[in-house]
């Protein structure tokens, strides 16, 4: 843990307890400008059931494959040996690991 890591957890502590504090007047102040109506408004009229279920699903098919593969578990692309690390050759055949 480096000083860096320690002063950017320390400030953003001090955000959280700041924007805590502050939920009561943000909400209050929504309030006064009719967003929550608006909100109600919205969700009677376009986030049926259905909908939610469609926007739920593309989330799901939008998630990038990839990304959640670990460096770890890596295979090599020709042999499907699985590589440890992140290394740039295969240590079973040699070939260029992309
Ligand atoms: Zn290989």
């Amino acid at each position: 843990m480096t000083l860096t890591i320690r002063k950017i957890i320390v400030i953003s502590l001090i955000g959280m307890i700041l924007l805590l504090g502050n939920v009561l007047v943000v909400a209050n102040w929504l309030t006064e400008k009719g967003v929550p109506a608006k909100a109600n408004w919205l969700r009677e009229n376009f986030l049926t059931g259905s909908a939610i279920t469609v926007i739920i699903a593309l989330l799901i098919l939008l998630v990038n494959p990839g990304k959640g593969r670990l460096a770890i578990t890596r295979t090599c692309p020709v042999c499907d040996k699985r590589l440890l690390g992140n290394p740039r050759y295969c240590s079973e055949c040699g070939s260029k690991v992309a």
